[in-house]
Protein backbone atom coordinates (compact mmCIF):
# COMPACT_ATOMS: atom_id res chain seq x y z
CA UNK A 1 0.00 0.00 0.00
CA UNK A 2 1.50 3.53 -1.01
CA UNK A 3 0.91 4.90 2.76
CA UNK A 4 3.25 2.33 4.70
CA UNK A 5 6.47 4.53 3.88
CA UNK A 6 5.09 7.77 5.06
CA UNK A 7 3.91 6.35 8.79
CA UNK A 8 6.90 4.46 9.85
CA UNK A 9 7.25 5.29 13.32
CA UNK A 10 3.53 5.99 14.09
CA UNK A 11 0.50 3.58 15.67
CA UNK A 12 -0.42 3.28 12.07
CA UNK A 13 2.80 2.09 10.49
CA UNK A 14 2.40 -1.10 12.95
CA UNK A 15 -0.93 -1.23 12.46
CA UNK A 16 0.11 -1.23 8.73
CA UNK A 17 3.20 -3.82 9.33
CA UNK A 18 0.47 -5.92 10.92
CA UNK A 19 -1.75 -6.12 8.42
CA UNK A 20 -4.43 -4.47 9.90
CA UNK A 21 -5.64 -2.09 7.61
CA UNK A 22 -6.91 -4.81 5.61
CA UNK A 23 -10.71 -4.10 6.83
CA UNK A 24 -11.04 0.06 7.54
CA UNK A 25 -10.55 -0.60 10.95
CA UNK A 26 -7.69 2.24 10.97
CA UNK A 27 -10.37 4.38 9.64
CA UNK A 28 -12.76 3.35 12.15
CA UNK A 29 -10.54 3.72 14.80
CA UNK A 30 -9.93 7.78 13.39
CA UNK A 31 -13.96 8.06 13.46
CA UNK A 32 -13.86 7.22 16.92
CA UNK A 33 -11.68 9.73 17.73
CA UNK A 34 -13.37 12.35 16.89
CA UNK A 35 -17.04 10.54 17.11
CA UNK A 36 -16.62 9.68 20.53
CA UNK A 37 -19.09 6.60 21.55
CA UNK A 38 -21.11 6.82 17.92
CA UNK A 39 -18.99 3.70 15.96
CA UNK A 40 -20.19 0.27 16.90
CA UNK A 41 -18.47 -2.84 16.15
CA UNK A 42 -19.80 -6.31 15.34
CA UNK A 43 -21.32 -8.11 18.13
CA UNK A 44 -22.31 -4.36 19.55
CA UNK A 45 -26.11 -3.92 20.30
CA UNK A 46 -25.93 -0.82 18.48
CA UNK A 47 -24.53 -2.13 15.42
CA UNK A 48 -26.53 -5.38 15.38
CA UNK A 49 -29.75 -2.83 15.59
CA UNK A 50 -28.35 -0.95 12.47
CA UNK A 51 -28.53 -4.32 10.26
CA UNK A 52 -31.87 -5.70 11.53
CA UNK A 53 -33.18 -2.65 10.58
CA UNK A 54 -32.50 -3.05 7.19
CA UNK A 55 -35.50 -4.04 4.76
CA UNK A 56 -33.75 -6.83 2.75
CA UNK A 57 -32.29 -9.67 3.98
CA UNK A 58 -29.28 -8.72 1.17
CA UNK A 59 -28.62 -5.49 2.96
CA UNK A 60 -29.29 -7.04 6.28
CA UNK A 61 -26.16 -9.41 6.08
CA UNK A 62 -23.68 -7.44 4.75
CA UNK A 63 -21.10 -6.81 7.54
CA UNK A 64 -19.89 -2.94 7.47
CA UNK A 65 -16.46 -3.07 9.79
CA UNK A 66 -17.98 -0.82 11.99
CA UNK A 67 -21.34 1.62 11.67
CA UNK A 68 -21.01 5.02 12.54
CA UNK A 69 -23.93 6.87 13.91
CA UNK A 70 -24.21 10.04 13.40
CA UNK A 71 -26.33 12.66 15.03
CA UNK A 72 -25.88 16.06 13.89
CA UNK A 73 -25.18 17.46 10.87
CA UNK A 74 -21.75 18.73 12.10
CA UNK A 75 -20.99 14.58 12.65
CA UNK A 76 -21.41 13.92 9.13
CA UNK A 77 -18.72 16.67 7.91
CA UNK A 78 -16.40 15.72 10.44
CA UNK A 79 -17.10 11.74 9.30
CA UNK A 80 -16.85 12.72 5.52
CA UNK A 81 -13.83 15.01 6.54
CA UNK A 82 -12.17 11.68 8.10
CA UNK A 83 -13.02 9.53 5.69
CA UNK A 84 -11.80 11.77 2.47
CA UNK A 85 -8.71 12.06 3.89
CA UNK A 86 -8.08 8.68 5.13
CA UNK A 87 -9.35 7.41 1.77
CA UNK A 88 -6.41 9.57 -0.04
CA UNK A 89 -3.55 8.37 2.78
CA UNK A 90 -4.82 4.90 2.78
CA UNK A 91 -6.66 3.84 -0.84
CA UNK A 92 -8.73 1.24 0.14
CA UNK A 93 -8.33 1.55 3.56
CA UNK A 94 -11.67 4.22 4.23
CA UNK A 95 -14.87 2.81 1.26
CA UNK A 96 -17.97 4.26 2.84
CA UNK A 97 -21.67 3.83 2.63
CA UNK A 98 -24.59 6.05 3.01
CA UNK A 99 -27.81 4.99 4.55
CA UNK A 100 -30.86 6.55 5.76
CA UNK A 101 -33.90 4.18 5.93
CA UNK A 102 -32.21 1.12 4.15
CA UNK A 103 -35.06 0.57 2.08
CA UNK A 104 -32.78 -0.65 -1.33
CA UNK A 105 -33.33 -4.24 -1.56
CA UNK A 106 -30.02 -4.80 -2.83
CA UNK A 107 -26.96 -5.29 -1.15
CA UNK A 108 -24.39 -3.00 -0.88
CA UNK A 109 -26.66 -0.06 -2.07
CA UNK A 110 -26.79 1.24 1.51
CA UNK A 111 -24.02 -0.59 3.64
CA UNK A 112 -20.68 -2.06 3.01
CA UNK A 113 -18.87 -5.19 3.06
CA UNK A 114 -15.38 -4.47 5.27
CA UNK A 115 -16.12 0.04 5.39
CA UNK A 116 -17.54 1.96 7.39
CA UNK A 117 -21.13 2.72 6.66
CA UNK A 118 -22.68 5.97 8.15
CA UNK A 119 -26.04 5.34 9.89
CA UNK A 120 -28.88 8.67 9.09
CA UNK A 121 -31.43 6.93 11.39
CA UNK A 122 -30.65 9.75 14.08
CA UNK A 123 -31.05 12.44 11.69
CA UNK A 124 -34.90 12.33 12.53
CA UNK A 125 -35.83 15.83 13.15
CA UNK A 126 -39.12 17.24 11.90
CA UNK A 127 -39.57 21.25 11.69
CA UNK A 128 -42.24 22.91 10.79
CA UNK A 129 -41.46 26.06 9.87
CA UNK A 130 -43.35 29.36 11.83
CA UNK A 131 -46.10 29.58 9.17
CA UNK A 132 -46.36 25.90 8.65
CA UNK A 133 -45.04 27.14 4.71
CA UNK A 134 -42.34 24.22 4.58
CA UNK A 135 -41.43 21.36 6.72
CA UNK A 136 -37.58 20.76 7.29
CA UNK A 137 -37.06 16.65 7.68
CA UNK A 138 -33.88 15.04 8.25
CA UNK A 139 -33.01 11.99 6.31
CA UNK A 140 -33.15 9.30 8.86
CA UNK A 141 -36.87 10.13 9.16
CA UNK A 142 -39.15 7.04 8.36
CA UNK A 143 -42.63 8.84 7.03
CA UNK A 144 -44.89 7.45 9.38
CA UNK A 145 -42.62 9.71 11.91
CA UNK A 146 -43.46 12.35 9.59
CA UNK A 147 -46.70 11.80 9.19
CA UNK A 148 -47.91 11.67 12.24
CA UNK A 149 -46.45 14.87 12.87
CA UNK A 150 -47.58 17.30 10.14
CA UNK A 151 -51.28 15.11 10.28
CA UNK A 152 -51.55 16.74 13.56
CA UNK A 153 -50.98 19.95 12.34
CA UNK A 154 -53.47 19.86 9.36
CA UNK A 155 -50.72 19.84 6.85
CA UNK A 156 -48.69 18.10 4.50
CA UNK A 157 -45.80 17.53 2.45
CA UNK A 158 -45.38 15.22 -0.73
CA UNK A 159 -43.80 12.02 0.41
CA UNK A 160 -43.71 8.21 0.64
CA UNK A 161 -46.52 5.91 1.01
CA UNK A 162 -45.47 3.60 2.90
CA UNK A 163 -45.15 4.21 6.61
CA UNK A 164 -42.05 2.05 7.48
CA UNK A 165 -39.36 3.67 4.10
CA UNK A 166 -36.80 6.32 4.53
CA UNK A 167 -37.01 9.95 3.35
CA UNK A 168 -33.18 10.02 2.54
CA UNK A 169 -32.91 7.56 -0.49
CA UNK A 170 -36.67 8.20 -1.52
CA UNK A 171 -36.26 11.73 -1.96
CA UNK A 172 -32.81 11.85 -3.35
CA UNK A 173 -34.37 9.30 -6.51
CA UNK A 174 -37.41 11.01 -6.92
CA UNK A 175 -40.26 9.80 -5.18
CA UNK A 176 -43.71 8.89 -5.60
CA UNK A 177 -46.13 10.06 -3.75
CA UNK A 178 -50.04 10.06 -3.45
CA UNK A 179 -49.43 13.90 -3.69
CA UNK A 180 -47.96 13.44 -7.49
CA UNK A 181 -50.63 14.50 -9.64
CA UNK A 182 -50.79 18.04 -7.49
CA UNK A 183 -46.81 18.50 -6.25
CA UNK A 184 -45.48 16.56 -8.70
CA UNK A 185 -42.37 13.67 -7.65
CA UNK A 186 -41.17 14.29 -4.03
CA UNK A 187 -37.61 15.63 -4.87
CA UNK A 188 -40.10 18.80 -6.87
CA UNK A 189 -41.10 20.33 -3.77
CA UNK A 190 -37.89 20.22 -2.19
CA UNK A 191 -36.52 23.47 -1.83
CA UNK A 192 -33.46 23.72 0.25
CA UNK A 193 -31.24 20.74 0.56
CA UNK A 194 -28.66 21.06 3.17
CA UNK A 195 -25.69 18.97 2.26
CA UNK A 196 -21.98 17.85 3.32
CA UNK A 197 -19.74 17.77 0.58
CA UNK A 198 -16.86 15.52 -0.04
CA UNK A 199 -14.94 18.43 2.00
CA UNK A 200 -16.63 18.08 4.59
CA UNK A 201 -18.17 21.42 4.11
CA UNK A 202 -22.04 21.98 4.89
CA UNK A 203 -23.58 23.81 2.47
CA UNK A 204 -27.55 24.94 1.81
CA UNK A 205 -28.36 23.89 -1.80
CA UNK A 206 -31.41 26.18 -3.32
CA UNK A 207 -33.01 27.03 -6.31
CA UNK A 208 -30.51 30.56 -6.00
CA UNK A 209 -27.59 29.11 -3.96
CA UNK A 210 -25.29 25.88 -5.11
CA UNK A 211 -28.80 25.87 -7.95
CA UNK A 212 -26.71 23.63 -9.84
CA UNK A 213 -26.40 21.03 -6.69
CA UNK A 214 -29.90 21.70 -5.87
CA UNK A 215 -31.35 20.22 -9.46
CA UNK A 216 -28.69 17.37 -9.40
CA UNK A 217 -30.28 16.30 -6.19
CA UNK A 218 -33.39 15.75 -7.12
CA UNK A 219 -32.66 12.29 -8.67
CA UNK A 220 -29.28 12.40 -8.29
CA UNK A 221 -29.17 9.78 -5.55
CA UNK A 222 -26.22 9.58 -3.16
CA UNK A 223 -23.72 10.38 -5.95
CA UNK A 224 -22.87 14.24 -4.61
CA UNK A 225 -22.55 14.37 -1.21
CA UNK A 226 -25.12 13.34 2.18
CA UNK A 227 -27.87 15.56 2.73
CA UNK A 228 -28.51 16.35 6.12
CA UNK A 229 -31.93 18.17 5.87
CA UNK A 230 -34.34 18.67 3.13
CA UNK A 231 -36.81 21.52 3.25
CA UNK A 232 -40.30 20.95 1.47
CA UNK A 233 -42.83 22.73 0.45
CA UNK A 234 -46.22 22.12 2.83
CA UNK A 235 -49.78 22.62 2.15
CA UNK A 236 -52.99 21.97 3.92
CA UNK A 237 -54.43 18.82 4.37
CA UNK A 238 -57.20 17.02 5.89
CA UNK A 239 -58.35 13.61 5.84
CA UNK A 240 -58.19 11.55 2.55
CA UNK A 241 -60.33 8.80 1.16
CA UNK A 242 -58.69 5.75 -0.23
CA UNK A 243 -57.46 1.81 0.86
CA UNK A 244 -57.43 -1.44 -1.06
CA UNK A 245 -59.34 -4.05 -3.10
CA UNK A 246 -58.73 -7.30 -4.38
CA UNK A 247 -60.59 -8.70 -7.55
CA UNK A 248 -60.44 -12.02 -9.45
CA UNK A 249 -58.11 -12.20 -12.22
CA UNK A 250 -60.93 -12.10 -14.78
CA UNK A 251 -61.04 -8.39 -14.31
CA UNK A 252 -57.96 -7.93 -15.22
CA UNK A 253 -58.90 -6.88 -18.93
CA UNK A 254 -61.48 -4.56 -17.62
CA UNK A 255 -59.07 -3.42 -15.21
CA UNK A 256 -56.19 -2.83 -17.89
CA UNK A 257 -58.63 -0.48 -19.85
CA UNK A 258 -59.79 1.31 -17.27
CA UNK A 259 -56.50 2.24 -16.14
CA UNK A 260 -55.39 2.96 -19.46
CA UNK A 261 -58.29 5.23 -19.54
CA UNK A 262 -57.58 6.87 -16.15
CA UNK A 263 -53.84 7.18 -17.38
CA UNK A 264 -54.94 8.77 -20.54
CA UNK A 265 -57.39 11.31 -19.08
CA UNK A 266 -57.52 14.69 -20.91
CA UNK A 267 -58.79 15.91 -17.28
CA UNK A 268 -56.96 13.68 -15.09
CA UNK A 269 -57.80 14.54 -11.14
CA UNK A 270 -55.65 15.62 -9.60
CA UNK A 271 -56.33 14.23 -5.84
CA UNK A 272 -56.36 10.86 -7.95
CA UNK A 273 -53.39 8.22 -6.88
CA UNK A 274 -53.32 4.49 -7.98
CA UNK A 275 -51.62 1.76 -7.60
CA UNK A 276 -52.61 -1.33 -9.56
CA UNK A 277 -51.55 -5.18 -8.88
CA UNK A 278 -51.26 -8.45 -9.98
CA UNK A 279 -50.14 -10.91 -7.00
CA UNK A 280 -49.07 -14.39 -8.09
CA UNK A 281 -49.46 -17.33 -5.94
CA UNK A 282 -47.12 -20.20 -6.65
CA UNK A 283 -49.05 -22.76 -4.31
CA UNK A 284 -52.06 -22.86 -6.96
CA UNK A 285 -50.66 -21.48 -9.71
CA UNK A 286 -52.71 -18.21 -10.21
CA UNK A 287 -53.21 -14.63 -10.17
CA UNK A 288 -55.51 -11.92 -8.01
CA UNK A 289 -55.45 -8.07 -8.61
CA UNK A 290 -55.18 -5.79 -5.46
CA UNK A 291 -55.75 -1.73 -6.21
CA UNK A 292 -54.81 0.83 -4.16
CA UNK A 293 -56.72 3.56 -4.32
CA UNK A 294 -56.58 6.98 -3.00
CA UNK A 295 -58.07 10.14 -3.09
CA UNK A 296 -56.67 13.40 -1.30
CA UNK A 297 -59.66 14.83 -0.40
CA UNK A 298 -62.50 13.50 2.16
CA UNK A 299 -64.63 12.68 -0.69
CA UNK A 300 -65.70 9.04 -0.92
CA UNK A 301 -66.21 7.02 -4.14
CA UNK A 302 -65.00 10.11 -6.52
CA UNK A 303 -66.02 9.81 -10.08
CA UNK A 304 -62.65 9.30 -11.52
CA UNK A 305 -62.19 5.54 -9.94
CA UNK A 306 -65.69 4.41 -11.51
CA UNK A 307 -63.70 2.05 -13.56
CA UNK A 308 -61.94 0.51 -10.57
CA UNK A 309 -64.75 0.54 -7.71
CA UNK A 310 -67.61 -0.99 -9.73
CA UNK A 311 -65.85 -4.31 -10.41
CA UNK A 312 -66.70 -6.94 -8.60
CA UNK A 313 -64.32 -7.42 -5.56
CA UNK A 314 -63.68 -9.87 -3.10
CA UNK A 315 -62.67 -7.51 -0.72
CA UNK A 316 -62.28 -3.58 0.36
CA UNK A 317 -60.57 -1.35 2.92
CA UNK A 318 -62.09 1.91 1.63
CA UNK A 319 -62.55 4.72 4.15
CA UNK A 320 -61.89 8.00 4.95
CA UNK A 321 -58.71 8.65 7.21
CA UNK A 322 -55.47 10.41 7.75
CA UNK A 323 -52.59 10.06 5.91
CA UNK A 324 -50.36 8.49 8.29
CA UNK A 325 -53.01 5.22 8.82
CA UNK A 326 -52.42 4.94 4.84
CA UNK A 327 -49.17 4.61 5.22
CA UNK A 328 -49.69 1.89 7.88
CA UNK A 329 -51.93 0.25 5.85
CA UNK A 330 -49.39 -0.04 2.32
CA UNK A 331 -46.32 -1.26 5.03
CA UNK A 332 -48.21 -4.49 6.30
CA UNK A 333 -47.53 -6.02 2.47
CA UNK A 334 -44.15 -5.60 2.67
CA UNK A 335 -42.81 -6.90 6.21
CA UNK A 336 -38.83 -6.81 6.05
CA UNK A 337 -36.66 -10.26 6.87
CA UNK A 338 -36.98 -11.33 3.32
CA UNK A 339 -34.85 -11.40 0.52
CA UNK A 340 -36.27 -8.98 -2.40
CA UNK A 341 -35.64 -7.93 -5.30
CA UNK A 342 -37.75 -4.67 -7.66
CA UNK A 343 -37.02 -4.13 -11.03
CA UNK A 344 -39.21 -1.67 -12.84
CA UNK A 345 -39.70 -0.57 -16.64
CA UNK A 346 -41.52 2.69 -18.18
CA UNK A 347 -43.51 2.34 -21.07
CA UNK A 348 -46.25 4.89 -22.71
CA UNK A 349 -49.89 4.30 -21.64
CA UNK A 350 -51.07 1.18 -23.33
CA UNK A 351 -53.59 -1.18 -21.78
CA UNK A 352 -52.17 -3.43 -24.50
CA UNK A 353 -49.15 -2.97 -23.13
CA UNK A 354 -49.84 -3.56 -19.44
CA UNK A 355 -51.24 -7.35 -20.81
CA UNK A 356 -48.23 -8.12 -22.80
CA UNK A 357 -46.75 -7.45 -19.44
CA UNK A 358 -49.00 -9.69 -17.71
CA UNK A 359 -48.85 -12.55 -20.09
CA UNK A 360 -44.69 -12.44 -19.97
CA UNK A 361 -44.61 -12.01 -16.49
CA UNK A 362 -47.10 -15.31 -16.04
CA UNK A 363 -44.65 -16.96 -18.64
CA UNK A 364 -41.39 -15.97 -16.85
CA UNK A 365 -43.02 -16.85 -13.22
CA UNK A 366 -43.78 -20.55 -14.28
CA UNK A 367 -40.33 -21.39 -13.60
CA UNK A 368 -40.48 -20.15 -9.91
CA UNK A 369 -43.57 -22.54 -9.05
CA UNK A 370 -40.64 -24.53 -6.56
CA UNK A 371 -39.06 -21.50 -4.97
CA UNK A 372 -39.89 -21.71 -0.97
CA UNK A 373 -42.18 -18.76 0.43
CA UNK A 374 -42.27 -16.78 -2.63
CA UNK A 375 -43.96 -13.54 -3.10
CA UNK A 376 -44.43 -12.11 -6.66
CA UNK A 377 -46.11 -9.50 -8.11
CA UNK A 378 -46.23 -6.53 -10.96
CA UNK A 379 -47.84 -2.86 -10.18
CA UNK A 380 -48.56 -0.41 -12.30
CA UNK A 381 -49.06 2.75 -11.60
CA UNK A 382 -49.99 5.69 -13.84
CA UNK A 383 -46.78 8.27 -14.86
CA UNK A 384 -49.50 11.08 -16.32
CA UNK A 385 -47.91 14.40 -18.09
CA UNK A 386 -50.01 16.01 -15.10
CA UNK A 387 -46.85 14.85 -12.79
CA UNK A 388 -43.96 14.34 -14.65
CA UNK A 389 -44.51 18.33 -16.23
CA UNK A 390 -44.99 19.67 -12.87
CA UNK A 391 -40.77 20.25 -12.39
CA UNK A 392 -40.64 22.68 -15.48
CA UNK A 393 -42.84 24.78 -13.21
CA UNK A 394 -40.51 24.65 -10.20
CA UNK A 395 -37.17 25.19 -10.77
CA UNK A 396 -36.86 21.53 -12.93
CA UNK A 397 -35.43 18.03 -11.64
CA UNK A 398 -33.45 15.72 -12.92
CA UNK A 399 -35.09 12.94 -14.22
CA UNK A 400 -35.24 13.82 -17.62
CA UNK A 401 -38.82 13.12 -17.56
CA UNK A 402 -41.15 15.85 -18.86
CA UNK A 403 -44.99 16.88 -21.30
CA UNK A 404 -42.87 15.31 -24.48
CA UNK A 405 -42.51 11.89 -22.76
CA UNK A 406 -46.64 11.72 -22.90
CA UNK A 407 -48.59 9.86 -20.58
CA UNK A 408 -46.44 7.22 -18.82
CA UNK A 409 -46.98 4.08 -16.70
CA UNK A 410 -44.25 2.37 -14.42
CA UNK A 411 -44.01 -1.52 -13.71
CA UNK A 412 -42.50 -2.57 -10.70
CA UNK A 413 -41.85 -6.02 -10.20
CA UNK A 414 -41.73 -7.33 -6.15
CA UNK A 415 -39.82 -10.84 -5.88
CA UNK A 416 -39.80 -12.23 -2.12
CA UNK A 417 -38.44 -15.55 -1.28
CA UNK A 418 -36.38 -17.14 1.55
CA UNK A 419 -33.35 -18.86 0.22
CA UNK A 420 -30.44 -17.43 -1.31
CA UNK A 421 -29.86 -20.74 -3.67
CA UNK A 422 -32.91 -19.54 -5.37
CA UNK A 423 -31.20 -15.64 -5.87
CA UNK A 424 -29.76 -16.73 -9.64
CA UNK A 425 -32.80 -17.80 -10.92
CA UNK A 426 -34.91 -15.07 -9.78
CA UNK A 427 -33.17 -12.81 -11.16
CA UNK A 428 -32.65 -14.77 -14.53
CA UNK A 429 -36.12 -14.63 -15.07
CA UNK A 430 -36.39 -11.07 -13.66
CA UNK A 431 -34.38 -10.26 -16.70
CA UNK A 432 -36.01 -11.96 -19.04
CA UNK A 433 -39.20 -10.48 -18.16
CA UNK A 434 -37.60 -7.10 -18.53
CA UNK A 435 -35.79 -7.78 -21.66
CA UNK A 436 -39.03 -9.27 -23.35
CA UNK A 437 -41.55 -6.46 -22.34
CA UNK A 438 -38.88 -4.08 -23.94
CA UNK A 439 -39.30 -6.09 -27.15
CA UNK A 440 -42.83 -5.65 -26.70
CA UNK A 441 -42.54 -1.99 -25.98
CA UNK A 442 -40.46 -1.20 -28.64
CA UNK A 443 -43.29 -2.98 -31.27
CA UNK A 444 -46.29 -1.51 -29.79
CA UNK A 445 -44.03 2.00 -30.18
CA UNK A 446 -44.53 2.69 -25.94
CA UNK A 447 -40.92 2.30 -25.28
CA UNK A 448 -39.57 5.09 -22.53
CA UNK A 449 -35.92 4.66 -21.41
CA UNK A 450 -36.49 6.00 -18.33
CA UNK A 451 -36.27 3.63 -15.29
CA UNK A 452 -37.03 4.59 -11.61
CA UNK A 453 -33.90 4.31 -9.78
CA UNK A 454 -35.45 3.66 -6.63
CA UNK A 455 -37.39 0.66 -7.88
CA UNK A 456 -34.47 -0.34 -10.35
CA UNK A 457 -32.63 -3.63 -9.60
CA UNK A 458 -28.72 -3.80 -9.23
CA UNK A 459 -28.55 -4.70 -13.25
CA UNK A 460 -30.77 -2.24 -14.18
CA UNK A 461 -28.98 1.77 -15.26
CA UNK A 462 -31.15 4.52 -13.73
CA UNK A 463 -28.67 6.94 -14.69
CA UNK A 464 -28.38 6.23 -18.70
CA UNK A 465 -32.06 6.17 -18.50
CA UNK A 466 -32.29 10.10 -17.34
CA UNK A 467 -31.20 10.65 -21.49
CA UNK A 468 -27.36 11.65 -22.15
CA UNK A 469 -28.32 15.31 -21.19
CA UNK A 470 -28.96 14.89 -18.06
CA UNK A 471 -26.34 12.06 -17.36
CA UNK A 472 -23.46 14.58 -18.69
CA UNK A 473 -24.61 17.74 -16.64
CA UNK A 474 -24.59 14.72 -13.72
CA UNK A 475 -21.55 14.14 -14.33
CA UNK A 476 -20.49 17.80 -14.70
CA UNK A 477 -21.88 18.64 -11.28
CA UNK A 478 -19.78 15.56 -9.71
CA UNK A 479 -16.48 16.87 -11.11
CA UNK A 480 -17.37 20.10 -9.77
CA UNK A 481 -18.27 19.48 -6.11
CA UNK A 482 -16.58 16.29 -5.70
CA UNK A 483 -13.53 16.62 -8.23
CA UNK A 484 -11.60 13.15 -6.92
CA UNK A 485 -14.79 11.26 -7.30
CA UNK A 486 -15.01 10.14 -3.57
CA UNK A 487 -18.77 9.93 -3.75
CA UNK A 488 -18.11 7.60 -7.37
CA UNK A 489 -15.65 5.06 -5.93
CA UNK A 490 -14.89 5.51 -2.09
CA UNK A 491 -19.00 5.41 -2.21
CA UNK A 492 -19.24 2.37 -4.50
CA UNK A 493 -23.31 1.56 -3.58
CA UNK A 494 -26.10 3.02 -5.07
CA UNK A 495 -26.32 3.78 -9.03
CA UNK A 496 -23.04 5.55 -10.14
CA UNK A 497 -22.79 8.56 -12.84
CA UNK A 498 -19.76 7.20 -14.79
CA UNK A 499 -19.35 3.41 -16.97
C1 LIG B 1 -41.83 -1.32 1.17
C2 LIG B 1 -41.40 -0.24 0.24
C3 LIG B 1 -42.28 0.75 -0.12
C4 LIG B 1 -41.89 1.78 -0.99
N1 LIG B 1 -42.76 2.79 -1.31
C5 LIG B 1 -42.36 3.79 -2.11
C6 LIG B 1 -43.22 4.89 -2.42
O1 LIG B 1 -44.35 4.98 -1.98
N2 LIG B 1 -42.76 5.85 -3.25
C7 LIG B 1 -41.51 5.80 -3.78
O2 LIG B 1 -41.15 6.70 -4.52
N3 LIG B 1 -40.67 4.80 -3.48
C8 LIG B 1 -41.06 3.80 -2.66
N4 LIG B 1 -40.20 2.77 -2.38
C9 LIG B 1 -38.84 2.77 -2.96
C10 LIG B 1 -37.96 3.65 -2.09
O3 LIG B 1 -38.03 4.96 -2.59
C11 LIG B 1 -36.49 3.17 -2.09
O4 LIG B 1 -36.41 1.89 -1.51
C12 LIG B 1 -35.59 4.16 -1.35
O5 LIG B 1 -34.26 3.81 -1.56
C13 LIG B 1 -35.88 4.20 0.11
O6 LIG B 1 -35.11 5.16 0.76
P1 LIG B 1 -34.26 4.76 2.06
O7 LIG B 1 -33.74 5.99 2.67
O8 LIG B 1 -35.08 3.85 2.91
O9 LIG B 1 -33.14 3.89 1.37
P2 LIG B 1 -31.58 3.62 1.61
O10 LIG B 1 -31.41 2.20 1.15
O11 LIG B 1 -31.12 3.96 2.96
O12 LIG B 1 -30.91 4.60 0.59
C14 LIG B 1 -31.09 4.49 -0.81
C15 LIG B 1 -29.89 5.12 -1.56
O13 LIG B 1 -29.85 6.50 -1.27
C16 LIG B 1 -28.62 6.86 -0.68
N5 LIG B 1 -28.90 7.81 0.40
C17 LIG B 1 -29.81 7.63 1.38
N6 LIG B 1 -29.85 8.71 2.16
C18 LIG B 1 -28.95 9.58 1.67
C19 LIG B 1 -28.53 10.88 2.07
N7 LIG B 1 -29.10 11.49 3.10
N8 LIG B 1 -27.57 11.50 1.35
C20 LIG B 1 -27.01 10.88 0.28
N9 LIG B 1 -27.37 9.66 -0.13
C21 LIG B 1 -28.34 9.01 0.55
C22 LIG B 1 -28.02 5.56 -0.16
O14 LIG B 1 -26.61 5.61 -0.13
C23 LIG B 1 -28.57 4.53 -1.12
O15 LIG B 1 -27.73 4.37 -2.24
C24 LIG B 1 -40.57 1.77 -1.50
C25 LIG B 1 -39.68 0.78 -1.12
C26 LIG B 1 -40.09 -0.22 -0.27
C27 LIG B 1 -39.10 -1.29 0.11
Amino acid sequence: MAATSTAAATPISTALANGFLTQGKTCCAALSLVLSGKVSYPDSTVYNQSLLSYWSVQEETVDPTCVVSVSSSKDVALAVFILNLGGKVFPGECDFAVRSGGHTPFAGAANIQQGITLDLSALNQVTPSADLSTVTIGPGNRWEHVYLQLDALGIAIAGGRVAIVGVGGLTLGGGVSFFSPRYGFVCDSIVRFEVVLPSGLIVNATESSYPDLWLALKGGSNNFGIVTAFEATAFEQGELWGGLILNEISTKDAQFAAFEALTGSLDYDPYAALINSYIFTAATNSWITASNLEYTKAEAYPAFFDNFTSLPQIYNTLRISNLTDFTIELAADDPSGRRQLFATGTYGNSAQMMSDIFDIANSTAQALLNVANLAYSLSFQPEPTIITSKAATLGGNSLGLGESDGNLFNLLLTVSWDTQADDALINTQAKSLFAQAETAAKQLGVYNEYLYLNYAASWQDPISGYGSVVKARLQAVSKKYDPTGIFQTQVPGGFKLFD
